[in-house]
């Protein structure tokens, strides 16, 4: 049975590469970035003004003038004025041009402006360039703002606007099957027999994915039917770059999903891994290219799964760079005796110096999702007859 470790390996092996398009700026957010950023213009692309105030030529103040007559007024988006009288100054505000002939700005509150004449406040001092954004000091036009392979959040898709870039090349997101499969299984809002069970994990899957920002997401149930979930399956297949099922892998006479994927020709490239919750987790790939994750239904090892091996793939698929794996320090020991590497949901508390800990909160097997509710993610243990203390680092996977 392969471990953890090796089984990342083999799906990393076996991801379909997905194309890029180019999409408007706006539509953005979250995706992956596939071409090289770089810098249109100087930044800032003038001396820019960096408060409200007064533009002067420092050395007429330093020589002991404290009366300035205003000669105009510039606001930011103005063409740049130029200073007649190196006496005077030119009122500005943020954002602006500095005007020709000035070398610094004295902020609003130290001067008092009346009868066209700014005076100085007896605080007010000026060194040249004070409050003046200087024109390439941030970063110079053509330098390379952002690398290829990196995820647009906030920051980033401000420095693309700021390249005047209207649309920009990054990953297709794939096109995603979530399907569960179970007889017992009952949707959110219908009515409910007492030997049923809320078809849960279908909806904690899509959520998952949406705050990952995958969007391409279509949603079907099945039943432990050989011929429904063959022709179901099918068109799955036929239709997306990705299936997650959840359910119908473990060895029960119904668990259907292994044999019904290996007559529609989805190579198994492992069956099972050696961790707990999660063991059953059944992964392959079909002739078209698409890529079948089939995990457990268990909810807390679909949960698992689904964070440990799926989220990270599809953004491999995308052409991320790979993240850095977190790693976190145990806040209180955990005894387990396994052959198994454990998952062990936690929660991060952050102690009053500011370090990070990873409070274990083991469920009640792996069918206790009510415990989930307020963790953070899971650590994972290595396998061995073990007592794990306090202080124990090691890897912190979030949902
Ligand atoms: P299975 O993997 O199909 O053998 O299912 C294992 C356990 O998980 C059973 O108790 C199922 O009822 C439960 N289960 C399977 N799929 C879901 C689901 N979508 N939502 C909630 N529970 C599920
Ligand atoms: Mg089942």
């Amino acid at each position: 049975m392969l471990t953890p470790a090796e089984a990342e390996q083999q799906i990393a092996r076996h991801l379909p590469s997905l194309p890029i398009e180019s999409l408007p700026l706006a539509q953005c957010g979250g995706g992956v970035l596939r071409e090289n950023i770089y810098a249109e213009r100087d930044a800032p692309p003038f001396d820019r003004v960096a408060m409200d105030g007064i533009a002067v030529a420092s050395a007429t103040v330093r020589a002991g003038a404290r009366r300035l007559r205003v000669e105009a007024m510039q606001a930011a988006g103005d063409s740049p004025l130029t200073l007649d009288s190196p006496g005077a100054c030119i009122e500005v505000m943020t954002g602006a041009v500095l005007p020709g002939g000035c070398d610094a700005v004295i902020p609003v509150e130290q001067i008092t402006v009346a009868a066209g004449e700014a005076r100085l406040g007896a605080q007010a001092d000026v060194e040249p360039w004070q409050h003046v954004h200087r024109r390439g000091s941030d970063s110079r036009q053509g330098a390379l703002l952002l690398a290829a392979g990196g995820r647009l959040g906030a920051p980033e898709i401000a420095i693309v606007a700021s390249a005047g870039m209207a649309r920009v090349r990054v990953s297709s997101q794939p096109t995603i099957a979530v399907i569960s499969t179970g007889n017992e299984l009952v949707e959110p809002g219908e009515p409910i027999l007492a030997h049923q069970v809320r078809r849960s994990n279908a909806y904690g899957i899509v959520a998952a994915l949406r705050c990952h920002g995958f969007q391409r997401i279509a949603d079907d149930h099945l039943r432990d039917d050989r011929e429904l979930l063959r022709a179901r399956l099918k068109f799955h297949l036929d239709t997306h770059d990705v299936l997650i099922l959840s359910g119908g892998v473990s060895a029960g006479r119904l668990d259907l999903v292994p044999e019904t994927l290996a007559a529609l020709g989805v190579r198994e490239v492992f069956h099972r891994v050696a961790q707990r919750p999660g063991r059953p987790l059944w992964f392959g790939v079909a002739g078209s290219g698409s890529t079948v994750f089939a995990l457990p239904g268990n909810p807390v090892s679909t949960l698992v799964c689904l964070t440990r091996y799926v989220v990270p793939a599809l953004y491999a698929a995308m052409g991320a760079a790979a993240a850095a794996r977190e790693r976190i320090a145990l806040g209180g020991p955990i005894e387990i005796a396994s052959k198994l590497a454990c998952f062990v949901p936690a929660r991060v508390d952050i102690d009053e110096w500011g370090r990070p800990w990873a409070t274990p909160c083991p469920t009640n097997g792996s069918g206790d999702f009510t415990a989930l509710a307020g963790t953070d993610g899971f650590v994972e243990l290595p396998p061995g007859p073990n007592t794990f203390p306090r202080g124990f680092v090691t890897g912190l996977y979030r949902w």
